[in-house]
Order: C-alpha cells, then sequence, then structure tokens
C-alpha cells in the first residue's frame, strides 16, 4: 500500500532520511520508534505532502505521492492523482488541533462535505456514529475548548476517520496530554484496530500499545530503519545494540 524507495530528506546539511526503503502492506499496523530526531516524525509529514522528498519516491497504491524525483529522473503525478491520493491519508498530530470556534460536529462534518461532497445529512449521521465509538457521542454540540485534552484527541481521530481514509498517521498523539487522559485516547485507539483493518502507521513512545497494536515494529536511528519485525521480537529479543540501548532506555 505504501513504499518509500530510496527516499532522501534533508534539512539544509542534515540528512534525516537517507535512502530510506521500506513497505507497508494493506491493513498492517505499523509502529515506528526510536531516539528523538531519528526522523519518525519527518516520514509521517511527507506523506502528509507537508514535507517535499529530495530525492526518491513515495508510492501509495502503486501511484507517485506528488512529483518526485528517482536518480535525477523526474517521476510525475497528475493533480487529480495526487488529490486523490492524499484523500487515502489521515493524519491526528502530537497537538490538539481541531478547530476552536466550530462545535465538535462541524470540526468531524467539515472535510467530508466540502472535500468529499458528502451531504450535511450524511456527514452529521457518519459523526455521530464515529463520536458514539470514540465515546464523546453527548459532546457533539460543544466547543472543543470545553473538552479535556484526551476528549480533544477522540474527536481528531474521529475527524480523521469522518474521511474514510485507508491510512491512518499517529504522530505521537497522547504526548501532549496529561497521564490520567493518557489510557482513554489508547483505548479508542484500540478498539479501531480491533475492529478496522486500516492501515496505521503510529509514531510511539508508548510501548505497551505497540506490543498490542501492531503488527510490526520499525526501530530507527539517524534517519535509517535499524531493526523491523513483530513487536514481540523486537521488544524481548532485539537483535542491534541500538535498538537494545533504546529500549533500555524508555522501558
Ligand atoms: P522526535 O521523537 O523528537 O519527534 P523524530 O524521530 O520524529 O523525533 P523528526 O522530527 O523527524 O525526528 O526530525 C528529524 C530531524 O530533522 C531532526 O534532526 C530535526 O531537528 C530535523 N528537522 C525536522 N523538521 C525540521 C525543519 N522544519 N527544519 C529543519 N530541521 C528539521
Amino acid at each position: 500500500l505504501v513504499r518509500f524507495e530510496n527516499v532522501v530528506k534533508r534539512y539544509g546539511d542534515n540528512v534525516v532520511l537517507d535512502e530510506l526503503d521500506f513497505n507497508v502492506l494493506p491493513g498492517q499496523r505499523v509502529t515506528l520508534i526510536g531516539p528523538s530526531g531519528s526522523g519518525k516524525t519527518t516520514i509521517l509529514r511527507l506523506l502528509m505532502t507537508l514535507e517535499q522528498v529530495d530525492d526518491g519516491v513515495i508510492w501509495v497504491d502503486g501511484d507517485p505521492l506528488s512529483h518526485m524525483y528517482r536518480n535525477g529522473a523526474l517521476v510525475r503525478a497528475s493533480q487529480k492523482h495526487q488529490r486523490g491520493v492524499r484523500k487515502k491519508i489521515g493524519m491526528v498530530f502530537q497537538q490538539l488541533n481541531l478547530f476552536p470556534n466550530m462545535t465538535v460536529r462541524r470540526n468531524i462534518t467539515e472535510a467530508p462535505v466540502h472535500t468529499l461532497g458528502m451531504s450535511r445529512d450524511e456527514a452529521d449521521e457518519r459523526a455521530a456514529e464515529l463520536l458514539e465509538m470514540v465515546g464523546l457521542a453527548d459532546r457533539i454540540d460543544e466547543h472543543p475548548t470545553r473538552l479535556s485534552g484526551g476528549q480533544q484527541q477522540r474527536v481528531a481521530i474521529a475527524r480523521a476517520l469522518a474521511m474514510r481514509p485507508e491510512i491512518l498517521l499517529l504522530d505521537e498523539v497522547t504526548s501532549a496530554l496529561d497521564p490520567e487522559l493518557v489510557a482513554g485516547v489508547l483505548d479508542v485507539l484500540r478498539e479501531i484496530a480491533r475492529t478496522t483493518d486500516i492501515t496505521m502507521l503510529a509514531v510511539t513512545h508508548e510501548m505497551g500499545f505497540a506490543k498490542d497494536v501492531s503488527h510490526r515494529v520499525l526501530m530507527f536511528d539517524r534517519g535509517q530503519i535499524v531493526e523491523d519485525g513483530p513487536p514481540e521480537r523486537i521488544f524481548s529479543e532485539p537483535r542491534e545494540e541500538r535498538t537494545k540501548s533504546f529500549l533500555h532506555a524508555v522501558l
């Protein structure tokens, strides 16, 4: 479903992703772990086209995400195509970023109505279903400022799912929350993992969560994959020194 092919990303002289190569299969739930600055967030930002690659190609469903260069040669993607590919991807960020001046309902329905052309009624119905799933059905007419951080993140998850993405990107979605609010958000994500076949790429420091929901863990260091395998193996029998010392520091 997703393929990074020799992807290079630099900020000035800082090579953040160094000829990165990996595939994610449909329905696979992948957790990205590794030290701060190893390039994990950059991978999600590239997939959201918030950043551009310097070389290499990111493929989604066999199509390039946007115009990209591979060994100096341009790989083209049509406009229509780029919009289509982007709709397949939803993201929830570390920072709480709901629209503060809109109700929870509007936060969830704006994009489906304006981008997918869904009718208001259908979008409202879907919003109610999604809020039920994240345990906030009774807050549909509130403004986000009246919700806790954990509740806001649960609405953000519902908002991302309202677009019916094939791929859900999660960037440290619990890092900005008070500790007592973390479990509620992780439970919602566990439930989504259990009841849907959505493809997930998650950057997280919650190793218990990673163990429970992911099929696969990728350990990053300095823009490269150091280790790739099922969570049971990576967490209990890491092969690489860098993985061992990282896990030792966080567990
Ligand atoms: P963290 O867990 O701290 O979020 P990370 O593994 O997600 O780390 P990235 O956020 O992908 O790491 O950052 C990788 C490197 O890219 C870091 O060295 C960071 O300083 C650098 N970087 C990220 N964004 C920018 C930017 N907009 N401009 C310049 N450098 C950047």
